[in-house]
């Protein structure tokens, strides 16, 4: 668990005007409200809304945001009161602290509608604040972490079931990619154990046949690009098991016909090399008809931008690649949240909403029913 003092330095360290009483404030009244508490794994209870505090530092969030984390789920679940919140850490952290408890208390509700409601009242809130909406993702993340220590099957497949239909795409409607893979990779090896093992073993067989692939091409990539005065940042992965099962049961093939299981990302300087790079690749591998596409000048509604293209690097292998610069870098892992943390934009205020959150807003004030909503959302 993060200590009082290494949340606060985290903090500092990208925003030195951070109100550091308000957090050391936040983490002292959490610690006393929760008490003795404790999670289903044993840990002390308070260790969850200070890591929830922890994801939410790796994406710059303000003072305020990291504050209202720490107290995430003291008016839920321990004797605090609005009032007390809003007495001791002012009507701003109170205001946000009730967005997420509301959120909370709708996931307590019973099935039926849950789900559909559940949702409406999370964009609602979410609508005035995005804060709100950036709180409770890094709770749920947290919450798909700690997944396995929860006893009842049942319950461990609802809480999965419920972060791939509703948290993982609201984590991609706001562009945090981040978040949205891991949820459903946890999600994933939850509801489908067999067909998450079966992916990891097969992955493993690969290693074992190509030593290590991956960093052969991704430098082979990084050369090429440097011969034609590209400086370019390359780095490689494999696909994750959630994606790579989603691609075999969309085209209907099997693990052996799926051919590109690498994926590889490009980092240049500006846009110019964007394309600069795009050309360079495609001279030297022949491109896989259908699979380019240019969300540089044709940006996702989130913001996400990217040149995506797949090659034919040899006979057996084809290659995803994606090139971009780092601004949208920064912005393509933690979509919204980088733009927040960077421009330090008043989201809040209604010329500033971007237009997605616009978007939203209209779906809401159109569904006739939850049912309908969830339709539209997804
Ligand atoms: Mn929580």
């Amino acid at each position: 668990m993060l200590r009082q003092y290494e949340l606060v330095e985290r903090v500092k360290s990208y925003d030195p005007d951070a109100d550091e009483a308000l957090i050391n404030r936040a983490y002292v009244f959490s610690m006393q409200a929760h008490g003795s508490q404790k999670r289903a794994s044993g840990d002390p209870y308070f260790s969850h809304p200070i890591e929830v505090a922890g994801i939410l530092t790796d994406l710059h969030l303000d003072d305020e945001t990291i504050a209202t984390a720490i107290l995430h789920d003291t008016i839920e679940d321990t004797l605090a009161t609005p009032e007390q919140i809003e007495k001791t850490f002012g009507p701003n952290v109170a205001r946000l602290v009730d967005g997420v408890t509301k959120l909370s208390k709708i996931e307590a509700q019973t099935e039926n509608e849950r789900a559909a409601e559940n949702l409406r009242k999370f964009l609602l809130a979410m609508s005035g604040d995005i804060r709100v909406l950036l709180v409770k993702l890094a709770d749920r993340l947290h919450n798909m972490r700690t997944l396995h220590h929860i006893p009842s099957p049942d319950k461990r497949r609802r809480i999965a079931r419920e972060t791939l239909d509703i948290y993982a795409p609201l984590a991609e409607r706001i562009g945090m990619y981040e978040f949205m893979k891991e949820m459903q990779e946890l999600a994933f090896r939850e509801l489908e154990p067999d067909a998450y093992a079966s992916i990891v073993k097969r992955l493993e067989h690969l290693h074992q046949g190509g030593g290590n692939l991956i960093s052969r091409i991704g430098s082979g990539v990084r050369m090429l690009l440097g011969r034609n005065g590209i400086q370019a940042e390359v780095t490689g992965r494999e696909k994750h098991p959630f994606s790579i099962w989603r691609k075999m049961a969309e085209r209907h093939i099997s693990f052996e016909q799926l051919s590109d299981v690498m994926a590889f990302r490009v980092i240049v300087p500006d846009i110019e090399q964007c394309y600069r790079a795009l050309g360079v690749i495609h001279q030297k591998w022949p491109m896989v008809p259908g699979r380019f596409k240019d969300y540089i000048s044709t940006p996702k509604r989130n913001g996400y931008r990217s040149l995506h293209t797949s090659v034919i690097h040899s006979e057996k292998m084809r290659i995803e690649i994606q090139i971009r610069s780092k601004n949208m870098h920064a912005q393509a892992e933690y979509g919204l949240a980088a733009h927040w943390a960077y421009k330090q934009a008043d989201i809040a205020k209604p010329d500033a909403q971007i237009s997605w959150i616009r978007d939203l807003i209209e779906i809401l004030e159109h569904a006739g029913s939850a049912e309908e909503l969830l339709e539209h959302t997804r």
